[in-house]
């Protein structure tokens, strides 16, 4: 029913990936919908602002909602640009890959990065965390990853957050790959800035992140004793961007209809969060199952499944095979997880039944043609989980 019809091209393979993740038809249509000038026609600045208005309350916010054209990565610039000043210390907190590469991005900037780091198999410890701040809380704002997509480990912002509140630190969070695949109650947890992006769980392609930014955020932006270091990252120049009609730079149109569709898609969906909890856990119920092991000891996101690749195999090469004897495309990995984890990406239009059946079994076969013998089959173990009613 929802399996996509793709042109037949050998070169397009099914994508499993944790983002870009894969996109529908009526995203990639409206990608190429008739055009207004959108620096000029007023009914565009009233779509976008009625776009931002329903992202917002996706996000549970009524703070600010801006979409901004580039990656998730220019959401993340942009947060860090606007915020950060020199002289500032900046907690880093650290579990993983994106969560350490903050330290760099606040430095650009003159910031001085402080970095609490947790372990890297599981969730940022609460009760470490406080201690930490008890002895050191001089900090003007966080940042913090709700899943750092490595190694798909979900952090719990819903207690992290108000405790830095707690101690007048602002929140800079990154949900980019959490984002319809998690609960996220923006407002209630007290996140200052947070960020998305379009090419992970809302299954539009890639091009455009965004971000909410709170009462107190905007006052810290506004409240800089220097002017912010950028043109393209200054979130200020957007504050009254509908009053005064004017976008300091022009929106990519097409991208934004698209997203308005992905949006649609996931707002129309009954139960999105429990799709993703119900094929996550059946993932991990495989992969164990199986003999393989899972990457983290439990803080598990439900938009991706991290397994370890089993001795003597190369996980890049292991993807690289599954990608042109079988069609589909897993996610490798960078840093220090490059070739040893390699990763299901479950989230948004991805996590479908069919589509990760195939890939557990083709993960299997690839294995198999390496001598790796599992001790179950995966897919089977995965359908019995899949029909269990929960
Ligand atoms: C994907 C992702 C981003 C955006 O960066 P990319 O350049 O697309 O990788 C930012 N943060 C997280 C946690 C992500 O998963």
């Amino acid at each position: 029913m929802l399996r996509q019809r793709r042109p037949k091209v050998p070169d397009v393979p099914l994508l499993m990936t944790p983002g870009p993740t894969q996109v529908r038809e009526n995203v990639r249509i409206a990608r190429a919908y008739e055009m207004t000038n959108p620096d000029i026609d007023f009914k565009f600045f009233k779509f976008y602002r009625k776009t931002c208005l329903k992202l917002a309350a996706f996000m549970n916010t009524e703070s600010q909602v801006l979409i901004l054209s580039g990656e998730g990565m220019v959401a993340l610039d942009s947060a860090c640009a606007s915020l950060a000043e020199p002289g500032d210390r900046v907690l880093i907190i650290d579990n993983g890959i994106f969560g350490e590469g903050f330290a760099d991005m606040v430095k650009v900037y003159g910031a001085e990065p402080v970095v609490f780091k947790g372990e890297r198999t599981r969730g940022i410890s609460y009760e470490n965390l406080r201690e930490f701040l008890e002895k050191d809380s001089d900090f003007k704002f966080a940042t913090i990853v709700h899943c750092d997509t490595p190694s798909g480990v979900l952090n719990d912002l819903k207690e992290i957050c108000p405790l830095l509140k707690s101690y007048g630190i602002l929140t800079v969070v990154d949900a980019v790959s959490s984002m319809v695949g998690e609960p996220l109650f923006t407002d209630d947890w007290a996140i200052d800035i947070c960020i998305g992006a379009s090419q992970k769980g809302f299954s539009a392609p890639p091009g455009l992140a965004f971000l909410s930014i709170s009462p107190d955020a905007w006052a810290a932006i506004e409240g800089r004793k220097t002017p912010i270091p950028s043109y393209y990252c200054n979130l200020l120049l957007w504050k009254n961007y509908f009053e005064d009609a004017w976008f300091p730079y022009t929106p990519p149109i097409g991208d934004i209809f698209a997203f308005k569709i992905a949006l649609d898609n996931v707002l129309k969906e009954e139960n999105a969060l429990r799709r993703h909890r119900k094929i996550a856990k059946a993932v991990r119920k495989a992969v164990i199952r199986s003999g393989l092991s899972l990457y983290l000891r439990s803080d598990y996101c439900s938009t991706v499944t991290a397994v370890n690749v089993p001795e003597g195999i190369d996980g890049e090469a292991l993807i690289q095979k599954m990608k042109d004897e079988h069609g589909i495309l897993i996610g490798g990995n960078f840093g220090y997880l490059k070739g040893k984890v390699i990763r299901i990406g479950h989230m948004g239009e991805n996590a479908r039944l069919e589509y990760v059946s195939e890939t557990l079994k083709a993960l299997q076969l690839t294995l198999e043609s390496e001598g790796i013998f599992l001790r179950a089959d995966m897919e089977s173990v995965f359908l019995e989980e899949m029909v269990k009613k929960r």
